[in-house]
């Protein structure tokens, strides 16, 4: 038996509120939903996180994510919605085993706070452009 929590869940040795699954993938409702309609999207092959995904595999997760975003929307009405993925602890992952939250929003009081600092930014534009231009060497070369 699998010792990771999501994997048990699609063995089906941890019960699950499932809303969809094919091949590939998995999805369910979070046990601890931050508001109405708080659902995670797994592949059914354990992969800890981001940087373990072949892009055939990540293709095939990213494949259903508009079907489940649409249902939640469809069924739930809400204002909007966040797609999150945390990856390593310090990003805030608990179970490791990549997922993918699908949070329906509703207000700002709905419980989910996704902030952070925009009014001044400590980098120049000069220095974006540097950054940007030690990524484009090593996607693009
Ligand atoms: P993370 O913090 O890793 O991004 O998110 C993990 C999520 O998994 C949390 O939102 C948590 O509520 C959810 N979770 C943890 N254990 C279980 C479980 O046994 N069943 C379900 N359905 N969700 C779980
Ligand atoms: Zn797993």
């Amino acid at each position: 038996m699998s010792t990771c929590i999501f994997c048990q869940i699609i063995e089906g040795t941890i019960p699950s509120a499932k809303i969809y699954e094919d091949e590939h993938v998995y999805a369910f409702m979070d046990i601890m939903p931050v508001t109405k309609g708080h659902v995670l999207l797994i592949p059914k092959k354990h992969i800890e996180n981001i940087y373990d995904f072949s892009e055939e595999q990540a293709a095939r997760l990213f494949a259903a994510a508009p079907k489940i975003a649409n249902v939640l929307k469809a069924e739930f009405n809400p204002a909007g919605m966040n797609l999150l993925n945390n990856n390593g602890a310090p990003a805030g992952q608990s179970v490791f085993h990549f997922h993918l939250h699908f949070v329906p929003r509703y207000d700002e009081t709905d419980g989910f706070q996704p902030t952070w600092e925009t009014k001044q930014s400590k980098y120049t534009p000069e220095r974006i452009q540097e950054l940007a231009a030690v990524l484009r060497a090593k996607l693009q070369n």
